[in-house]
């Protein structure tokens, strides 16, 4: 009987999982449970957002057509619009217009289109700000050269426009994380097999930053709405495991749909937090591939120990039935037994996932 007891089998998943989500968590990536370090291990493709999580968060405005003439003004109204939004481009806006002097104007009554823009109400009546979509939602002509010549450049261009008046536009850029085109790498040495971005921005925004982290062109989808990404990474589902990493509202949806929905946790909104399983807390992408690296550590660590205890199990209760094992013996067994598969859990412990920088 006290060779058979199962302790080892029943403590050799806890101690893995537990040490594994201890040494994710002093690394700044927080698993919500240990379900989800189980399907991390398991996960063949990875799918990433553009804005805010391959790219840093600080974009910054580039270029500002006022077709007016009236700069401050227009960058006002935008900022106005703008001050309601929590996007990275929203942000942009917001410290150009600061650093400008320009005080921003009040706009009551905002919503918000993830993935296509922002409407508001000002003094004078409707105003809205967002992309080619919300463009051609409003019937608003961009045909302007001076507009045609932002739309030619790699950058965000965000309109401004009243009705199916467009007021002018700002090109906004943002970088590629100095650490991403590494956490890509990695994740492709862990064995990722396919790995794509899906991004709500223009496709020659997408291409540029896709050629700085090395994704080739096939790798990149562009113009997505968030439904856009929830049918994509369903696809992509069929194929395999997958991961979607994300950050904004418009994100939210694809992070519940992915196998792994994971949130960027210092930078990105709320909404995406919640619908995540797991947050980085980091701005470093490296952890992710060492998060993922200690996953799959983990589930090997887990099958050896299963694999350990079980057979330690026969041979204990081989000995009792047929050898004759001494009671004292099978206790050492047993409890020895626990103790190596606790032991060879905790190793996951001191797995060095990187620390947070001081
Ligand atoms: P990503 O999928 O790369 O994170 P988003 O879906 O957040 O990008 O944004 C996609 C596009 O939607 C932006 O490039 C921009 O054109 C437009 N957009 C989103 N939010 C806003 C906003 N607050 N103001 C203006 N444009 C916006
Ligand atoms: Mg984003």
């Amino acid at each position: 009987l006290v060779a058979a007891s199962p302790c080892a089998i029943v403590i050799s998943v806890p101690a893995a999982i537990l040490s594994a989500l201890s040494a994710a968590a002093r690394g700044g990536v927080l698993f919500k449970g240990g379900g989800a370090l189980e399907t991390l291990a398991g996960v063949d493709i990875f799918a990433f957002d553009k804005t805010g999580t391959l790219t840093t968060g600080r974009a910054e405005v580039t270029a500002i057509v006022a077709l007016d003439g009236d700069e401050a003004g227009f960058l006002s109204l935008l900022a106005g619009l703008e001050a309601h939004s929590e996007h990275h481009l929203a942000a942009a806006i917001r410290r150009e217009t600061a650093a400008r002097g320009v005080e921003a104007a009040l706009v009551a009554e905002v919503t918000a289109q993830p993935s296509i823009g922002i409407e508001g109400l000002d003094a004078l009546g409707p105003l809205w700000a967002g992309n080619s979509y919300l463009v051609a939602e409003k019937h608003a002509a961009i045909d302007h050269p001076a507009l045609q010549a932002l739309v030619d450049g790699a950058h965000t261009v965000v309109y401004l426009g009243r009705g199916p008046t467009v007021l002018g536009a700002v090109a906004v850029a943002d970088e590629a994380r100095a650490s991403s085109v590494a956490a890509l790498n990695a994740l492709r040495e862990n064995g990722v097999r396919r790995i794509v971005m899906m991004t709500g921005d223009r496709r020659p925004v997408a291409l540029r930053i896709g050629a700085e982290l090395g994704l080739a062109p096939e790798e990149i989808l562009a113009g997505m709405l968030p439904q856009d990404k929830v049918r994509e990474v369903g696809a992509l589902a069929a194929t395999g495991k997958v991961a979607f990493v994300g950050d904004g509202v418009n994100d939210a949806a694809a992070l519940a749909r992915a196998d792994v929905g994971i949130a960027m946790g210092a930078a990105g909104s709320e909404v995406a937090l919640q619908a995540a399983d797991v947050a980085l807390l980091s701005e470093d992408m490296e952890r992710l591939a060492d998060a993922h690296r200690l996953a799959r550590r983990a589930s090997r660590i887990i099958r050896q120990n299963l694999a350990f205890a079980i057979g330690a199990m026969v041979v204990l209760v081989a000995g009792g039935l047929f050898l004759d094992l001494p009671l004292p013996l099978a206790v050492i067994g047993h409890e020895g037994g626990t103790v190596l598969v606790v032991l060879n859990g905790l190793r996951l412990l001191s797995d060095p996932i990187r620390r947070p920088k001081a």
